[in-house]
């Protein structure tokens, strides 16, 4: 059993942050060393081609080491990686070097996520003082020739705020600034899937009328990112539709690939990474079951997921599971997650 290419994403120490949005589901901090993603990356080694090591899934450049961590990567994997342009806004505030580090990997623009102001965005993330590092992180990326990307999730409890994010991107003059570093400034709008933390915002899901206080700039901005023609094609199709429309598919998936991206928690149990760090995801553990155990049952579809994904039509899930008058949009693949999760743990 040899894969042409396995990526391994070690949850090494977790994140500051609690967000109410985060799709692989909140968990205690880890404490994993170097000799652990060593250890990890020996076990995996003798079944890729070519093997690809991160040491984060969650917040990245979180620990103190951050620069022998990435080094440390690159020495395991096989060929260049990349680092994303994700990047840690709380360290951002705290350790001068880190800015300078960054765009000296070659980065032109990082994401940061925004709620609406202070008090929102403090209370998505989970962490009081959040927003004054987003802001922090706006202005020290500038200076250091890298444009602010930012991220807005979008429910029922923010939506009427989206218009301070709109007054705050004049207010910092981001389009302006950005241009100055031959940067587009880019800005987008989203509900977030509804796995992991964000089931739990199922509640407060957008429905169609929220979408018509939207900022007209932030849709307009939102579209090009999007590359879509309409909010239909970002924020998808009320429940009720999409129950009328799926309740008679007979579409099953099979959702094993040849190059498989693991998500390795601080306890080194196993999850592909399209799925929310939950039991039924769960492909095994490291230490107990091994590698070969691990990548097995994710090339058979072994997990309750995606054996339920592979054998169960999706019909079968929404006629069980599915709110026929429910106005909550979802995107199609978002939704059929969704209701997997939730047949799964029925
Ligand atoms: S979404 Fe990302 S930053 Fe937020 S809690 Fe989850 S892992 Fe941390």
């Amino acid at each position: 059993m040899l894969y042409p290419h396995i990526s391994i994403v070690l949850d090494m120490a977790g994140c500051p942050n609690r967000c109410k949005h985060c799709w692989i589901g909140h968990s205690p901090n880890g404490h994993l060393t170097e000799n652990d993603l060593r250890y990890a990356a020996a076990q995996f080694r003798p079944y890729a081609e070519k093997l690809t090591v991160y040491d984060w899934t969650r917040e990245p450049d979180y620990t103190d080491d951050y620069r022998q961590r990435w080094a440390l990567c690159n020495e395991l994997s096989d060929g260049e990686r990349d680092h994303f342009e994700l990047i840690s806004a709380w360290r951002m505030a705290r350790d001068p070097e880190y800015a300078p580090w960054v765009a000296s990997l070659g980065i032109k623009a990082a994401q940061l996520t925004l709620f609406g102001v202070r008090e929102k965005t403090d209370y998505y993330t989970g962490r009081r003082g959040a927003y004054d590092d987003i802001l922090h992180a706006m202005d020290t990326l500038l200076a250091h020739g890298m444009a602010p990307r930012i991220q807005i999730f979008v429910n029922k409890d923010n939506v009427d705020e989206l218009p301070l994010i709109d007054q705050l991107i004049d207010d910092m003059q981001l389009i302006p600034r950005c241009a100055a570093i031959g940067q587009e400034f880019v800005c987008f709008m989203h509900q977030g899937s509804c796995d992991g933390e964000n089931e739990k915002l199922y509640p407060i899901r957008s429905t169609p009328d929220d979408l018509a206080k939207l900022p007209p700039r932030l849709v307009d901005m939102s579209l090009r990112h999007w590359q879509a023609d309409n909010l239909v094609q970002v924020f998808g199709l009320m429940e009720a539709d999409l129950v009328a429309h799926l309740s008679s598919s007979t579409e099953t998936e099979n959702l094993a690939e040849n190059e498989p991206v693991l998500y390795i928690d601080k306890d080194f149990n196993a999850y592909p990474n399209f799925g929310a760090m939950e039991p039924s995801w769960c492909l095994g553990n490291l230490k107990t079951d091994g590698a070969a155990a691990i990548l097995r049952s994710f090339s058979e579809n072994r997990t309750p997921a995606q054996h339920t994904r592979l054998t169960v039509p999706v019909g079968t899930m929404v006629k069980a599971l599915g709110d026929p008058a429910s106005q909550r949009l979802f995107t199609r693949e978002d939704y059929i997650q969704y209701i997997l999760n939730r047949y799964c743990r029925k």
